[in-house]
């Protein structure tokens, strides 16, 4: 076993402040930016990434938790989308088995003609996996449906079709991208913000960050600068104006995505359920996932672009209603432990007026502006890799960075890759892959913070997120190395004094609470 490596941010900060020039500057530490760090280290580039809060605060930790190609979009005709999400989702599964595995999902039916409509179509999403694919599409029978999803609405059920999609921890395989990139000697820095593009002769030469705890400034030089801050991507291009010229207009539509969580006891068994036609003509998913039950999601444009956006009564209303035609037993307003928003970073026309997201692009777009700028979003947590790639193609291709072969993320295992116990079951230590042994090392690995089944949270977890995971905060540990706060927020809430005492000792100076227990009322007020 070779030790992690500890990631102390003082030493970090030092980094950041000798004089040099970077090849590679990357704003925003989600899916996104990450992908591109350590594509970019892989390739031996030198690579600097800053994050304003924490990696993967923003969308990357509030998906649905799929790893799919996308049915939906198959259905929409998008072969090359759905083509490219399949290749990445199995990359995406061999490279990071502790936190991305396969999961079978039944679409229930319950009108006649459902079973044939959308086993045909889930057929052809196997062919199109090919060698890739998970496992072999299934027409189920009234029993077998009612036998694989135990919670399933009996009444009018008529069958059903089985197939086989993944699902991940969206926010701790972000920390693993980022400390696999820092393995590989870019440096990532958390809680540190882009707060204005250093310009010489109409081009972008560097970035000035500020460190969010100490307010302190540093000008960094580097020969690309990449802006991939997710649905705050129009804010950093205004960095880029030129003086006195006009804001250009925005690029993103954000629309507003809504999960709730309940027990498990409202989807027990093994496999996830897929509505694939609601009243409003979307798709809605019943995930397990961590001891839980995810349900969602909701698409709403909407105008701001809120750190913590607020649900809308509505879409609560819908996710419930709809949930409640499919299981047996229906979970209501009281049953929810957690609600949580993303907003999806919709690319749109530029003559759009953002009304109608479900018609923007959901594939990703890179730009190079006249500055040397380069701009990414769009796209979703699966193809986090290929956008890289498409990334650094057009760095290279606009003679912003040197040419270097890509494909090196292709077989690259993350740290910790091993394989381990399904995502369904509740956290715990098997999310550490192969370094549960440099866990279970740690001062508290048999203090347990919180129970659920044979995991939870545990001391030794905290010191680990502070020591080898860069968390900085109670909402770092609570929110995004462990889950607690999406899977039970009141839960998360009671548990913030807890946390805060151990990462005092860990980074030797008082730790607020009160910002993330407000935060943890927050996630259980339903509107
Ligand atoms: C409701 C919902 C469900 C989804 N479900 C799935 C799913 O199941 N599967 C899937 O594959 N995809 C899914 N997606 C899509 C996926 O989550 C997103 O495509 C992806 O997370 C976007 O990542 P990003 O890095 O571009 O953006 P973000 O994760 O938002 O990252 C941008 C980062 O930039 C930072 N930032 C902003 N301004 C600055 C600055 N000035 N300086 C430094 N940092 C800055 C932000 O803090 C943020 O962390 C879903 C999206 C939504 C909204």
């Amino acid at each position: 076993m070779t030790a992690p490596e500890p990631l102390e941010r003082a030493a970090l900060i030092r980094r950041l402040q000798e004089p040099r020039e970077w090849d590679l500057a990357i704003i925003g530490g989600g899916a996104t930016g990450l992908g591109v760090a350590l594509d970019a280290a892989a390739r031996g580039f030198s690579v600097v990434l800053v994050e304003s809060e924490d990696f993967a605060k923003g969308t990357s930790s509030r998906a649905t938790k799929l790893v799919h190609g996308g049915v939906r979009y198959l259905a929409q005709g998008d072969v090359s989308l759905v083509h490219e999400a399949l290749r990445e989702r199995g990359n995406l599964l061999a490279n990071a088995p502790h936190v991305a595995q396969r999961l079978p999902f039944v679409m229930p039916s319950y009108r006649w003609w459902e079973t044939a409509f959308y086993g045909v179509g889930l057929k052809a999403y196997d062919a199109l996996a090919g060698a890739r694919g998970l496992g072999a599409t299934e027409f189920l029978s009234t029993t077998r449906t009612r036998e694989l999803l135990p919670g399933v609405n009996p009444r009018g059920l008529s069958g059903g079709v089985k197939y086989w999609d993944g699902q991940f921890d969206d926010a701790r395989l972000a920390v693993l991208l980022a400390r696999t990139a820092a393995a590989r000697g870019a440096l990532l820095l958390n809680h540190c913000a882009a707060v204005a593009l250093h310009r010489e002769a109409g081009k972008v030469r560097g970035v000035v960050v500020e460190d969010r705890e100490t307010g302190s400034r540093t000008s960094l030089r580097a020969h690309c600068v990449v802006n991939a801050t997710g649905v705050w991507v129009d804010a950093v291009r205004d960095m880029d104006r030129e003086e006195g010229s006009p804001q250009r207009p925005p690029m993103v539509a954000p629309s507003q995505g809504v999960h709730l969580i309940v027990d498990r006891r409202f989807l027990p068994g093994n496999h996830a359920l897929l509505v694939p036609k609601t009243a409003d003509g979307r798709v809605l998913f019943a995930v397990p996932w961590l001891g839980k039950t995810v349900l969602g999601t909701t698409d709403t444009p909407r105008g701001d672009l809120a750190r913590e956006p607020a649900p809308f009564a509505e879409e609560v209303e819908f996710i419930l209603r709809e949930a409640g035609h499919v299981l047996g037993a229906a979970p209501t307003r009281a049953d929810v432990r957690s609600i949580w928003v993303g907003l999806r970073p919709l690319v749109k026309p530029l003559s759009d007026d953002g009304e109608n997201t479900k018609a923007l692009s959901r594939e990703h777009t890179v730009i190079v502006g006249r500055s040397g700028l380069v701009t990414v979003t769009g796209g979703k947590w699966t193809t986090y890799r290929a956008m890289a790639e498409d990334v650094l193609d057009r760095a290279m291709s606009a003679g912003l960075l040197a040419s270097r072969p890509g494909g090196v993320t292709e077989r690259l295992p993350l740290l910790g890759s091993a394989p381990g116990r399904p995502l369904s079951e509740p956290p715990g230590e098997h999310l550490y892959g192969s370094e549960v042994a440099a866990l279970r090392a740690l001062p508290g690995a048999d203090h347990w913070l919180w129970r659920d089944g044979s995991g939870g949270l545990s001391e030794a977890m905290v010191r680990f997120a502070a020591r080898h995971e860069m968390a900085r905060q109670v909402e770092d540990v609570l929110a995004r190395r462990s889950r607690l706060l999406f899977l039970d927020a009141a839960e998360a809430g009671r548990q913030a004094d807890a946390v805060a005492a151990i990462l005092a000792e860990e980074l030797g100076r008082a730790v607020d609470t009160q910002p993330f227990k407000a935060l943890a009322a927050q996630y259980t007020q339903l509107p």
